[in-house]
């Protein structure tokens, strides 16, 4: 508890420190310095430097018409609601110069999205420091998942060097939050002994916190330490009950190694059915490999009557959701 609140005590201190380059990267717009609502560039003056378009104009979000008052003249919808919807719609291209112009205002959320950008350099030049201040300046604005992305930062130490003790005091500020992701976070740091001394017994509560709170794959954690005898005495039936538990909460990691194991029979007795219906599952939760593991099983028959088309198909799907190795069963299949 004392640490915990030498903790709280420490992080304003630490962000004023942290965030001085954050306001020097994305500061504020200053009167006569804007972002371009239709391209997203920076601009001075009063027309946009890379797209000729006026200070101020905005396009409507639901019917594309260009506009310069407050709400749409087509179709009455509000300025601010239709750039909330196109920063957050899902397509990066066209969300950007919403999200760009709402980052500079101040909104966590974007300012979360813009750091996005900064680090995959998309539109804008890959630029790791930009992209910290942007999640750092994102943390002020009591956004709470911007703890979780700051700590996901540290503990990382791709865009910032690993700090495991600022990732901690990240983490612990999204877990006030009731991130779920943040508890298993500190799951983690407990389990491994980062930043903290090891406590596998306090690391299970932290698992248990998380799945509760919704985080699906944090039942798998809790499964793993039985499996592995870790803190607690190994167990694999107590495992396997906190694999299902994952797997009906929807994580499909637990549905891909169950189906994994119920179609070896490696840990389980072997049952063909159930391994392919987990698999099943597995895969309309979007996971990859259990859709390779369905096309190979009807490519060879395992459990079923072997059907090329349904392999291909399983290998399409599998392609489709990034995987090179299944692009190439499927071009040998269809040889
Ligand atoms: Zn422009
Ligand atoms: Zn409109």
């Amino acid at each position: 508890m004392i640490r915990k609140i030498w903790v709280l005590l420490f992080i304003p201190v630490l962000l004023s420190i942290l965030m001085l380059p954050a306001f020097a990267a994305e500061a504020a717009p200053e009167e006569d310095h804007w972002i371009c609502l239709l391209c997203g560039s920076e601009a001075d003056g009063s027309v946009c430097p890379v797209c000729s378009s006026v200070r101020g104009v905005w396009r409507c979000h639901s019917c594309r018409e260009r506009n310069l008052s407050g709400a749409c003249r087509s179709c009455g919808k509000q300025r601010d609601d239709s750039l909330q919807e196109q920063a957050f719609c899902g397509d990066a291209m066209y969300a950007f110069p919403a999200v760009r112009y709402l980052a500079a205002q101040g909104h966590g959320d974007a300012l979360c999205a813009l750091a996005g950008y900064y680090e995959k350099g998309l539109i804008l030049p890959r630029d790791p420091e930009a992209a910290l201040a942007c999640t750092l300046r994102a943390c002020e604005t009591e956004y709470a998942p911007a703890w979780l992305m700051a700590g996901k930062i540290y503990d990382r130490g791709e865009l910032a060097e690993r700090d495991e003790f600022k990732a901690m005091e990240c983490f612990l500020k999204a877990a006030e939050s009731g991130i779920p992701e943040a508890f298993w976070y500190l799951g983690v740091f407990y389990e491994e002994g980062f930043a903290v001394t090891r406590d596998t017994a306090k690391a299970m509560e932290y698992y248990r916190l998380a799945g509760e709170a919704g985080d699906a794959d944090s039942w798998m954690s809790i499964a793993a330490c039985y499996a592995l005898g870790k803190g607690v005495e190994r167990d694999f039936t107590e495992a396997l009950a906190y694999y299902e538990k994952a797997a009906e909460s929807g994580s499909h990691l637990a549905c891909d190694y169950l189906g994994y194991q119920y179609m070896s029979g490696e840990l389980v007795e072997q049952d063909t059915e159930k391994g392919l219906d987990y698999y099943r599952k597995a895969a309309e939760l979007g996971n990859s490999r259990s859709m390779m593991a369905l096309a190979y099983a009807w490519m060879t028959g395992q459990g079923v009557d072997p059907d090329p088309g349904e392999a291909a198909r399983w290998y399409e799907l599998a392609a489709l959701a990034g995987r090179a190795d299944a692009a190439e069963m499927l071009a040998q299949l269809q040889h």
